[in-house]
């Protein structure tokens, strides 16, 4: 053929522009993007069975001849039947199909056929219903029936057959890609060869040889990740950074101070920065723990040991609501350090320092001076710390909360800020001929629930610190699905709750105007209860459209107790601590995931009063039901995780924030292989440990590139 891989579909002529345009829309254009688009399922079709033995329930393959076809209208119904009498050696049976009148001219009397389908029972015996169907060709290949036969996600509306016939088509010409795995890793793992797998991928011999051919593609996925995520740590280890050594007096007094006694996750978690600050390179680590592990508290340790060294410490928190309160309770952590807290985010800054003793509202160019003269010792704010007119004067940490809520250019964006004439490219990702320039540590934090290999393979430019434990005394938080007959009580619950001096959470799934007429729209529910159900108890609205004064009292207010109830869309996932809260209430609950549920639940049961959280829903669907019965029965943020990925697809499961910061999508690895995983890292290390360039892998770096280039489009 006189075809490459690099061929476009549209130079083939054998593609339509109707469906060029289809293609288009799934991202394919060459020959190669087609070949490497890759079946969703398989239907198994290799049980080849005699006509005499079939029986009702099976799916099965026959085949044989076409004794008689015809296809009749039924004009009444708008239906067309084809039916067909198909004969081999050990008998006949009727074959029926809907709505496919071509048939009957297509497979016409005496064709050779082979059908695959489900065998089914009609009033004078057996049928097959809807078969996939092939002619038969002298060389018995088949490519839609008798075999593992793979269903491709269908879209854009290219039907699986059109896409199958394609691809077998074209497949040949992908025996001219060169395998990037060097020989000895083949040899060690007996790979299948790149072809072979990508071959198998689409029109597997068997179901062991297609698990071979998935394994193989997925390690090379794994592989090439392991391969950027190393590098890049290696190259940020490269650069220098001030060494803040640790006070150990400094850090005993400080915890001691603290009204609450570390757990030991906290503990270890702090030990592992502090001697991470001291290094005269960067740090990057991560800081994972469930929700209301008590991450808070470990940032603080290092922010203190930062400002005492006389460096600054940038805070990024993802929303106002979080900055506003980690500002609030930085100034009460702090009471006895004699710092400067600075607060800045989009419309507000705030300076607090021990001789004023209140933090007292400045301007902006007042703050941006205050940043720049090194007065402000810990800064804590939103996305406006990464504005370009932020200049720190001597920025030691960089603490960044709830990371998977930032995208990899803001990430980036920070460092490359902080030093304008930085080898730090805007995407975060590091060049590596420059001489290396100062740089702050940084300190990352997420409670997304992930398993330790998996980790490896997300965030491998990173080392990670867990908190596995939850602060003592906490409660399990008693979670109730509840019915609509339901409601009054539970607003009777959350009175009776609010007389015994707590609080509660309302949380609605959208603000106003949204298309969802069945959910309570915060604001209107806001009023409602307001009017009815809690008339005479001081609520509160809290939504993202409101201005940011007006949710940084609104918050504030309900911290303070002043409101009892605050009736809020899903801005309050995220960090807000108010530890006399003890309802959480979730409108709509179906329509949140099972871990941003968990998120929700974690708002409450941060005091030592016993906990509750009502999912409402109005479906009645099973599924949405059982999933949310899980919240019932675990308050395990990693098994609820591991529930999401089985409801929702990896895509959801690592949430929508996560897909924005550009993390790489598996087409192939299994997001469990734990073993593969390694695999692949070790390899990796290996190859990286004996030429860091990869000067004699050439193939393997341009992947890289093409790798890299994908990651910073998303
Ligand atoms: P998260 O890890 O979700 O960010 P926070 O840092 O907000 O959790 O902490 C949750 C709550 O637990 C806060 O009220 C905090 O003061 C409290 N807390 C933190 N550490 C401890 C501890 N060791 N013992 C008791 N309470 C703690
Ligand atoms: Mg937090």
């Amino acid at each position: 053929m006189p075809y490459s891989l690099n061929s476009l579909l549209s130079d083939t002529g054998f593609i339509t522009p109707y469906y060029l345009k289809k293609f288009q829309k799934l991202g394919i254009n060459t020959i190669e993007d087609l070949i490497l688009y890759f079946p969703r399922r398989y239907n198994d079709f290799t049980n080849l069975m005699p006509i005499a033995n079939l029986s009702a329930g099976q799916v099965a393959t026959i085949q044989g001849k076409i004794l008689k076809i015809k296809s009749i209208s039924i004009f009444r119904r708008h239906i067309n039947i084809t039916e067909a009498i198909i004969e081999d050696d050990s008998g006949s049976i009727k074959a029926i199909w809907f709505n496919q009148p071509y048939l009957a001219k297509l497979l016409e009397e005496g064709t050779a056929v082979s059908l695959s389908g489900k065998i089914e029972r009609y009033k004078k015996g057996i049928q097959i219903s809807n078969p996939m169907y092939e002619k038969m060709d002298a060389l018995g290949d088949l490519t839609h029936t008798g075999r593992l036969v793979p269903v491709y996600s269908e879209t854009a509306g290219l039907t699986s057959r059109y896409i199958r016939n394609l691809i077998k088509k074209f497949l040949p010409i992908g025996k001219e890609t060169r395998d990037i795995l060097p020989l000895f890793i083949i040899k060690k793992y007996n790979f299948l060869s790149y072809f072979e797998a990508v071959s198998e991928i689409h029109f597997p011999e068997n179901k062991e040889s297609l698990e071979r051919a998935r394994h193989r593609l997925a390690f090379e996925e794994l592989f090439i990740i392991q391969l950027a995520s190393i590098r890049q740590k290696r190259a940020w280890q490269k650069q220098k950074a001030n060494s803040i050594i640790f006070d150990k007096e400094l850090i005993r007094k400080f915890v001691k101070s603290l009204p609450f006694k570390l757990t030991n996750g906290q503990r270890m978690a702090a030990w592992e920065i502090l001697k991470d600050l001291e290094k005269n390179y960067p740090m990057n680590r991560l800081l994972l723990g469930d929700v209301g592990s008590g991450k808070t508290a470990v940032a603080f340790i290092a922010a203190l040991e930062t400002a005492a060294k006389g460096f600054q410490t940038a805070f990024m928190a993802p929303t106002e609501i979080l900055a506003s309160q980690h500002f609030i309770s930085a100034i009460k952590t702090f009471k006895a350090e004699n710092l400067t807290i600075g607060l800045f985010t989009g419309s507000v800054a705030k300076i607090y320092s021990e001789n004023a003793g209140i933090s007292r509202e400045i301007t902006k160019s007042a703050m941006l001076e205050k940043i720049a003269n090194g007065q402000v010792e810990i800064l804590i704010g939103t996305h406006a710390l990464i504005q370009k007119e932020v200049n720190f004067k001597r920025l030691g940490l960089v603490i960044i909360d709830e990371q998977h809520r930032f995208g990899t250019r803001q990430r980036g964006q920070f460092l490359f800020n902080v030093k304008k004439h930085s080898q730090v490219e805007e995407d975060g990702f590091i060049k590596f001929d420059k001489m290396p320039a100062l740089m702050p540590h940084i300190m990352s934090m997420s409670a997304t629930p992930i398993p330790r290999t998996l980790a490896l393979a997300f965030y491998g430019t990173m080392d990670i610190s867990r908190i596995d434990e939850m602060p003592l005394g906490r409660k399990k938080i008693t979670t109730k699905i509840v019915s609509p007959e339901n409601r009054i009580k539970a607003y009777d619950f959350i009175r009776r709750q609010i007389q015994k001096g707590h609080q509660a959470f309302i949380v609605c799934p959208r603000v106003e105007g949204s298309d969802m007429s069945e959910t309570r729209a915060a604001t209107k529910e806001f009023k409602r209860l307001a009017e009815k159900e809690f008339k005479g108890l001081a609520l509160g609205l809290l939504h993202g459209r409101l201005k940011s004064d007006i949710k940084e009292r609104a918050i504030r207010d309900f911290a303070d107790g002043k409101i009892k109830i605050i009736v809020s869309t899903s801005v309050v996932e995220v960090g807000v601590d108010v530890p006399r809260a003890t309802v959480m209430m979730i409108e709509g609950a179906e329509h949140f995931g099972l871990a941003e549920l968990h998120q929700f639940r974690g708002r409450v049961g941060r005091g030592t009063a016993e906990s509750y959280c009502f999912l409402f829903t109005d479906s009645a669907s099973e599924e949405t039901l059982e999933r949310l019965a899980v919240m019932e029965k675990s308050s395990d943020g990693f098994k609820l995780a591991a529930e999401d990925l089985k409801h929702r697809g990896p895509g959801e499961f690592l949430g929508i924030g996560q897909i924005q910061s550009g993390f790489p999508m598996l087409k192939v690895a299994s997001l469990f292989d734990e073993k593969l995983l390694k695999n692949a890292h070790e390899e990796a290390k290996k190859i990286l440990d004996s030429d860091f360039e990869l000067k004699s892998y050439l193939l393997i770096s341009q992947k890289l590139a093409e790798y890299k280039g994908k990651a910073v489009e998303k």
